[in-house]
């Protein structure tokens, strides 16, 4: 398999080039030069079988010439040892054709762990086999940080510098990553904003003697490795629930649209994926695109499922590639008139043929508490902000209600707790082996929102000097 960048003015490189590169040297995105099929029969055995052994099935043809199988079917069934529950992903009925596909069972209790335990592991290797070493660095609000430090820790190739912005992170999710003591793993609190972080962390990249000193690298969501990943859970349901012969319906809270693109790539390998509906809050850019044919940048509104606050869904890029039949320069020209002018329109043809498959609904913060409670109410079950946004709006956006609806749950309640209480009076407890996280120690460094002052402390840092 060799994968093509959707501005296609890149080479066409394989699997490994594209896993180390993440971004593609025309600023676009990697995809696949095709889409494989899943062999016939597949669905059938996949229901029963251990969701690793899918995984290793199902991501094969994505990276096949790049590694022995052997070697790939270690890390894979390495990474999903590490999650919490025998299924991992497992199914709950609620009743009326609707389902939840818990995806939170991973190390830090969101759904980015599913990627990032395989993504980490398949770094390790390749840098390994190359004598090769790189230091991570990414600006994190939240989820995507502590996912990155669990997915990095103790690996002997990798050096990992997280920014959060001080203070403005929920303790839970701050301890995820500064009670990590890994020698490897560097946070950092920088006196600033998450925008503060993320400009710094651009400049770093900017550095262009700095990037190389250090081989500054990133896992950021727009890595292809990470799409490939989240396939799996799509095969994985659509098999348990319909054995591949009915279809399936699925709802997924979106923020950068990698996890609802993955169900694309499902559909496209031969699952029968009927509908995908992208689920927002507030920030609802995808879903307006949706309803109207334009993609228009507004302002970010803080919610109360903060790692949907998002108003660039990066890998929609890979979407419009599609629909644009592959034209490179096509999309390249559309990314470009989105950067100057902040839209971009597409046409009713193409909007039309879209709608086929995709539809989007937005829930408000007032609805998300209304639907965590009366899900408790009914249910018995405590659900996060981002699955109740998910949930609310598969009821609104259902087609048919003989197809199963699956909602994507992409955070355990624990991780967002603060919301569920006031919705509930419940305070969701964290799982037993992470009861203690609130009297393990803590260690990271703080800084000002200064360039000079995070080059340095990566230098010294990286020099032994300084812990
Ligand atoms: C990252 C995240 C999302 C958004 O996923 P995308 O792939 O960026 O669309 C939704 N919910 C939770 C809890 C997340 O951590």
């Amino acid at each position: 398999m060799r994968y093509v960048s959707t501005r296609g003015a890149s080479v066409s490189l394989p699997f490994n080039d594209v896993l180390l590169a993440g971004l593609a040297f025309d600023g676009g995105l990697f995809v696949p030069s095709e889409w494989p099929a899943l062999p016939v029969g597949a669905f059938d055995r996949f229901a029963d079988m251990p969701y690793a052994e899918v995984a290793i099935e199902v991501m094969w043809p994505y990276v096949a010439g790049t590694m022995p199988q052997d070697d790939f079917a270690a890390i894979v069934n390495d990474a999903y040892a590490a999650f919490d529950h025998p299924d991992v992903v497992p199914l709950r009925d609620l009743g009326d054709g609707i389902f939840l596909a818990e995806l939170f069972h991973g190390p830090t209790l969101a759904f980015k762990d599913l990627a990032l335990q395989l993504v980490g592991r398949l770094f390790e290797y390749e840098l390994s086999r190359r004598g090769e070493r790189v230091t991570i660095v990414g600006a994190t609000s939240g989820d995507t940080g502590s996912a990155a430090v669990e997915a990095c820790r103790d690996r002997e190739a990798i050096e990992i510098f997280i920014l959060h912005p001080r203070g403005r992170i929920s303790e839970v999710q701050r301890r995820q990553m500064t009670t990590v003591l890994s020698l490897n793993v560097h946070n950092v609190a920088i006196e600033g904003t998450f925008d503060d972080c993320q400009e710094l962390v651009k400049s770093l990249f900017g550095h262009e003697e700095f990037r190389n000193r250090h081989r500054l690298s990133a896992v950021n969501s727009i890595n292809w490795a990470r799409v490939m990943a989240q396939i799996v859970y799509y095969v994985k349901v659509a098999a348990v629930l319909g054995r591949g012969a009915e279809s399936v319906a699925f709802t997924v809270p979106t923020g950068n649209f990698g996890n609802v693109f993955a169900g694309y790539c499902a559909q496209k390998m031969g699952t029968p994926i009927s509908q995908l509906v992208v689920a927002s809050n507030r920030n609802d850019i995808v879903t307006r695109f949706l309803e109207t044919g334009t993609m228009r940048v507004g302002e970010v509104h803080p919610t109360l499922s903060p790692s949907m606050d998002i108003q660039i869904s990066s890998n929609f890029e890979r979407l419009l590639f599609e629909l644009f039949d592959r034209d490179g320069r096509r999309v390249a020209e559309t990314m470009a008139r989105f950067r100057t002018d902040g839209e971009f329109t597409l046409g009713a043809d193409t909007m039309a043929m879209l709608r086929t498959t995709w539809s989007g609904g937005r829930i408000d913060d007032d609805q998300t508490l209304d639907i965590i409670r009366s899900t408790w109410t009914n249910q018995h079950l405590l659900i996060d902000p981002h699955t109740a946004v998910g949930l609310g709006v598969a009821v609104a956006c259902r087609r048919d209600p003989s197809v199963p609806m699956v909602c994507l749950a992409t955070a355990h309640p624990a991780k967002f707790p603060d919301a569920v209480e006031e919705a509930t009076g419940v305070r969701p407890p964290l799982p037993e082996r992470m009861a203690d996280l609130f009297d393990r120690p803590e260690r990271y460094k703080i800084l000002p929102n200064s360039l000079d002052a995070l080059e340095s402390h990566i230098d010294t840092t990286l020099l032994g000097v300084a812990p």
